[in-house]
């Protein structure tokens, strides 16, 4: 149970669970074989709450109740607009439960709580209005004009989706995958990272409160390579959503080519700004740090390596450097904190090994970063950020680190630093900062990448699809109105006029 004060009463109430079930067919039940497993504060390093350990036992009911919901209860033949009846519900419900839920995302993930009050319950309950909203504006069945036929196409939810989702956004990952699948009139089951269960888990109790059908909604918590392997391999489900590495990603995609099961991978990133040197130095500097400090750098299109024009390097440089040195670094739920700690022990080790690493092969620390420690949470997993410096080719300035650190570089030509940018393996989103449109809208279409932002890093604006290419990911994105459609198969229906 959490050691931290001032907790909401309901949030007490939930964390004391022990377990805290998981959510199959409207039930909220316990594993099959017992098993738990333990969440952890990160800004304290104390367990936070017990939460049910899934397995593919577990997995394959929760398929079983999805299956059986998509069949009986009604959710996938009801009118779009009756279903978008029970999602704005649920809309309203994530509203106003949202001092409970981001605390509980504050306190699992370590993110500073107005960013969760601020930007990620909020906007759960503004994507399932947008879906919701969506479907009853889309055709089910359109005309197709051919000569010598009656022609038509048919649109009908597949069955279950199913979701592997990592723990960095952990609600708003719901939001955005879970929302089209049910406006579409999916049904879903949903394994959240084992770090990171909770919010998703009381998601669950508003989604039995806004009277979805039982097995609608299927949670079950539990590690990758038991729960998450279990559902990529199911043979019971129609669609996968996979949220998380490159790596886990491959070994999900293989696992949806054997069963022949549409995949959606949104993957990592390295993502670029790059800063003309028409623009004010220091106001661009303190948004790039605020970006790669947002959720302490664990966020996958966040500007990470940096171009600086070298006319305005000197001023950018000291201003970040002040910036970041400035960050308040503390427990999510201190009003104070601008930064909270990383979300687990193995992955602060993970971005201070990249330190070493880079360190190894040259990088030049303009700042040096490293282990932070918190008086009052000596065992929370902290650390500082940090600005790095050099050779395109360190491994910090080409692999995704997941934590607080950028790589600066310099550049003279337009080319160059489209080159640069280019050059990574990744795909997912970068930015262009100039006060002239002609060259920020050329510089944004060169970069090559499934976002492109112009005077501004992670926009994420409803009805703008926001997708990875290359090691970013495939099969589709989110957020944009082609997702609906990933969720709806087209069944065409022809019948020759002579
Ligand atoms: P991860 O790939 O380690 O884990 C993601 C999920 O996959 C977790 O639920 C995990 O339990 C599960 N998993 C692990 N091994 C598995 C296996 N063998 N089979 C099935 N499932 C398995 O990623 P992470 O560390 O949780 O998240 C960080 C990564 O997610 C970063 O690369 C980040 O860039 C990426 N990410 C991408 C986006 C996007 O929209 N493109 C958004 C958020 C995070």
């Amino acid at each position: 149970m959490a050691t931290i004060s001032g907790l909401l009463p309901e949030v007490q109430a939930f964390l004391l669970q022990d377990p805290i079930p998981m959510f199959i067919g409207g039930q909220w039940v316990e594993a099959a074989d017992g098993g738990v497993l333990q969440t952890i504060d990160p800004g304290d390093g104390s367990p936070l709450a017990t939460v049910a350990e899934g397995k593919a036992t577990d997995i394959d009911k929760a398929v079983q109740a999805a299956r059986e919901a998509f069949r009986k209860s009604g959710w996938a033949t009801m009118p779009a607009n009756e279903r978008a009846v029970f999602l704005h519900r649920l809309a309203d419900l994530v509203d106003q439960s949202r001092a409970t839920l981001a605390q509980l995302e504050s306190l699992d993930v370590g993110k500073p709580l107005p960013q969760a009050a601020g930007f990620d319950v909020p906007n759960v309950a503004q994507t399932l209005r947008w879906y919701a909203d969506l479907m009853v504006h889309t055709r089910r069945s359109e005309p197709i004009a051919v000569s010598g036929f009656e022609a038509r196409q048919v649109r009908f939810p597949y069955g279950v989706a199913a979701f592997v989702l990592p723990w960095n956004f952990p609600l708003l990952l719901v939001g955005w995958n879970l929302s089209p699948a049910l406006a579409a009139g999916n049904t879903a089951v949903i394994k959240p990272a084992e770090d990171t269960p909770l919010s998703t888990l009381y998601f669950c109790k508003l989604v039995a409160q806004a009277g979805i059908p039982a097995g609608v909604v299927n949670v079950v918590p539990g590690y990758g390579h038991t729960a998450g392997k279990a559902l990529a391999e199911h043979p019971g489900i129609n669609r996968m959503g996979f949220t998380g590495s490159p790596e886990v990603g491959r070994l999900i995609a293989s696992a949806c080519g054997n069963n022949l099961v549409p995949v959606k991978l949104e993957l990592g990133g390295k993502g670029a700004a790059v800063v003309f040197d028409d623009v004010d130095p220091a106001a661009v500097a303190q948004k790039l740090v605020a970006a790669v400090t947002l959720n302490t750098g664990q966020v996958c299109c966040t500007a990470t390596r940096w171009l600086i024009h070298e006319k305005i390097w000197n001023q950018f440089v000291k201003t970040a450097r002040e910036a970041m040195q400035q960050i308040k670094i503390g427990h999510g739920l201190n009003p104070s904190t601008q930064m909270g700690p990383a979300v687990s022990e193995k992955q602060r080790q993970r971005i201070l090994g990249y330190l070493e690493k880079g360190k190894a092969q040259g990088a030049e620390f303009v700042l040096p970063g490293g282990p932070a420690t918190v008086a009052e949470h000596p065992d929370g997993f902290y650390v500082k950020p940090s600005m790095l410096s050099g050779d395109p080719d360190n491994v910090c300035a080409r692999e995704e680190i997941f934590g607080p650190v950028s790589f600066l570089m310099k550049f003279r030509e337009e080319e160059e630093a489209v080159e640069l940018v280019n050059r990574s393996s990744y795909g997912l989103a970068n930015s262009v900062w100039s006060a002239d449109m002609k060259q920020a809208n050329r510089v944004a279409e060169a970069l090559v990448a499934g976002n492109s932002w112009i005077n501004g890093h992670n926009l994420f604006p409803h009805g703008v699809p926001y997708a990875g290419c290359n090691l970013s990911g495939c099969g589709g994105g989110v957020l944009g109105p082609e997702t609906l459609f990933d969720y709806l198969r087209p069944q065409s229906v022809v019948r020759a006029l002579s």
